[in-house]
């Protein structure tokens, strides 16, 4: 077995226990391996032992990791900050983007997209000035404004809390998440409720899907360290 089998199998046995501590179903947790500065072989090597969904921070890393494996049916999950002009190359590609922090992004998306994208607006709980993602007092104008658009699909939200290297701290932001995915269905009443939370990597995942994560994106425990 490779050493990226083995951190994969590892990943996912630590995913299963999580659930079972919290009384979840396993099935009900997406994992999305974050290959951001992984070559395209390390990625083949993951699809090989199993695993569909990938996320990416770049546009053009994506891109280039996209056309190197299209022999492989990847899901690719765009999850970094995103420049409206990017949109054209993210939307033929991304299977989910779940880094959307604004409207003219949103729209941008919708303009370039040939099918229809599954997204999620990424929310800057912690409020900090250095981080992407919308303010929590943003977040229903945002999500009502995508709802209107053809070819998004607005599925919930994500978070990239404050790093700790102590999981606990990551807890207080994943409540928040979860607290405002709540508040959105309540107050939007759509017709299939909002049911994404994607939360947790790498340190914190284990945490995050105690308080709910239905996607987890982890790269270093699968890839290994970042250069
Ligand atoms: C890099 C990254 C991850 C994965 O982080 P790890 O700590 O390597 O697991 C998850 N989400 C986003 C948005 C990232 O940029």
């Amino acid at each position: 077995m490779t050493i990226i089998a083995a951190n994969l199998k590892e990943v996912r046995n630590r995913i299963a226990a999580a659930a079972a501590r919290s009384g979840r179903d396993p099935a009900a947790i997406r994992l999305v391996a974050v290959s951001k500065t992984a070559p395209a072989e390390a990625v083949r090597e993951a699809f090989e032992a199993g695993q569909t969904a990938f996320g990416e921070n770049y546009a053009q890393e994506m891109a280039a990791k996209a056309a190197a494996l299209s022999d492989l049916p990847i899901e690719w999950h765009f999850i970094g900050h995103l420049q409206k002009n990017k949109a054209k190359v993210v939307a033929p590609i991304a299977a989910w983007v779940e880094s959307v922090d604004s409207i003219e992004l949103a729209e941008a998306m919708g303009r370039r997209a040939t099918k229809t994208i599954p997204c999620l607006i990424e929310v800057n709980v912690g409020g900090e000035a250095s981080k992407s993602g919308v303010a929590p007092e943003g977040v229903a104008g945002l999500a009502r404004g995508i709802m209107a658009l053809p070819r998004l699909s607005l599925e919930g939200l994500m978070v990239i809390p404050p790093f700790d290297p102590d999981p606990e701290q990551s807890k207080p932001y994943f409540r928040k998440l979860r607290a405002m995915l709540d508040a959105l269905n309540e107050e939007l009443n759509p017709e299939r409720p909002l049911h994404v939370l994607s939360m947790g990597m790498s340190h914190d995942f284990e945490v995050a899907i105690e308080e709910g994560a239905t996607i987890v994106r982890i790269g270093t425990a699968i890839f290994g360290p970042r250069p």
